[in-house]
């Protein structure tokens, strides 16, 4: 069983969906876990809640991450929390859109680029100080980066853009024993792949995939858990496809 007991971690976007269930699953392996909401404190507190009941130690952090300030704001609250070290950050928050590439304006690719690509990278900056020998980041990244599926175009381009900084972070972080890689979960059912809600939207999803059926938060989780964990120390610069075999 992974075990995280004296580590601490930074999970953003961890009030629902992909993001709260990495951050039990690492509460659950001995973690003390921030919890991060952009503005679902409510949920946030919920989540906060259960680890504590579960004998585990949490912690809630609210930043809103598309504001150009927001990761420096919220890597500022983090360490004044975690002191002088931080273990683990899961850099999950994100946002999606569905549109043609003749309908996505300007101010949606802005909006995508803000959230998932310049908020992971401004956090890991602002948190360089922190992140130490055997720290390590986990990026969020998506079946996407990889594979065409669905009117994903600016989205996609987020999570190719997550791919590279797994590669050049890793390699630029590796000589201080810092390890960065992805998970790329494939559909998974949370409030942001409503589609999976319709019978047409899981038989797309089906349709793609090896494993038939619909993946849930805790299918990712245990993955993000394992990359944190020791057990992972000689994996850095890779993404981690947690797809059930999608578009093989
Ligand atoms: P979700 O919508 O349930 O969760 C997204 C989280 O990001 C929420 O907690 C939300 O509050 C947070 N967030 C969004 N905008 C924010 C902002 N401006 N400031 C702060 N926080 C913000 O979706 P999810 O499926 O759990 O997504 C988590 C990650 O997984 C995302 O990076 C997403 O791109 C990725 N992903 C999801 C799927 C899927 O099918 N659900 C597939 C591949 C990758």
């Amino acid at each position: 069983m992974t075990n995280l007991s004296g580590k601490t971690a930074l999970v953003t976007g961890a009030s629902r969906g992909i993001g709260r269930a990495s951050a039990l699953a690492l509460a659950a392996a001995g973690a003390q876990v921030l919890v991060h909401y952009g503005s679902s404190e409510k949920e946030a507190d919920t989540v906060v809640a259960d680890i504590r009941s579960a004998g585990g130690k949490a912690e809630k952090v609210g930043a809103d991450l598309q504001k150009p300030e927001g990761p420096h704001d919220l890597a500022r609250q983090v360490r004044a929390i975690v002191g002088d070290r931080l273990d683990i950050l899961v850099a999950n928050a994100g946002i999606s859109m569905a549109a043609s590439i003749e309908d996505t304006t300007l101010e949606d690719f802005d909006r995508l680029f803000a959230v998932n690509v310049r908020a992971p990278y401004f956090l890991v900056q602002q948190l360089l100080p922190v992140l130490c020998k055997d720290s390590t980041i986990i990026f969020t990244s998506s079946l996407v980066a990889r594979a065409s599926a669905g009117a994903l175009f600016a989205y996609a381009a987020t999570k190719g853009a997550v791919d590279t900084m797994v590669k050049h972070f890793a390699a630029a972080l590796g000589p201080r024993g810092i390890r960065v890689n992805a998970v790329a979960p494939g559909v998974v059912e949370t409030d942001m792949s409503n589609f999976t809600k319709t019978e047409a939207g899981r038989n797309a999803a089906l349709g793609m995939q090896a494993l038939k059926r619909i993946a849930q938060p805790e299918d990712i989780a245990p993955v993000v858990a394992f990359l944190a964990s020791s057990d992972a120390r000689w994996i850095t610069g890779d993404t981690v496809h947690v797809d059930g075999g999608s578009k093989l």
